[in-house]
């Protein structure tokens, strides 16, 4: 029940990209949202927006045509995010494998947290699939917020969470302290 505590606190905001599939994935995603198995009731939506979103939801084989995007939109995607690759293609290329417009997997080009497995897998493996990133999700925020807890001080003049900016004033107090 532990997934089902931090979905009452959380809503991850998705962003799905088809990056070459054959559409079979993307209608379970449709299904998974729709009023059947009703995954909004969680708070997960569907979001146009790179910068507005939490979780990476990816579908198909990663094709030459559609790797550049999906790079682009990965760094688009604020800290802390979490990528889902969704059903056999993403993950090794899946029947498209060896074909002259397609690489063997997403993980050629960005790093994955979640793979769900299935071709097409089912709206309760993609259900699952988000509990699981959510957990992650949560974890990596803990881990951002961690330095915050450490260090008192620049949790007082940090009013958001901004790594580079963390970096810099954590650069700056060290160069402050005496030697
Ligand atoms: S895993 Fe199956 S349903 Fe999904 S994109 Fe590949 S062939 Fe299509």
């Amino acid at each position: 029940m532990k997934w089902f505590r931090q979905w009452a606190q959380k809503s991850p905001w998705i962003l799905h990209y088809n990056a070459g599939s054959c559409n079979g994935c993307d209608i379970e995603i449709l299904a998974a949202l729709g009023p059947d198995y009703d995954l909004e009731r969680f708070g997960v939506l569907n979001r146009g927006n790179p910068k507005q979103s939490d979780i990476f939801l990816v579908t198909g084989p990663v094709t030459y045509r559609s790797r550049e995007r999906l790079v682009e939109l990965y760094t688009q995607i604020p800290e802390p995010k979490v990528v889902v690759a969704m059903g056999a293609c993403t993950a090794t290329g899946g029947v498209f494998r060896g074909m002259y417009n397609v690489e063997d997997g997403i993980d050629t080009y960005i790093p994955v947290d979640v793979y769900i497995p299935g071709c097409a897998p089912s709206p309760q493996l993609l259900i699952d699939g988000m509990a699981k990133a959510l957990e992650i999700w949560v974890q990596k925020s803990r881990d951002i917020e961690k330095p915050h807890r450490l260090f008192g001080g620049i949790r007082k003049t940090l009013h958001y969470l901004d790594r580079r900016t963390m970096a810099q004033t954590l650069a700056q107090s060290k160069e402050k302290e005496p030697q």
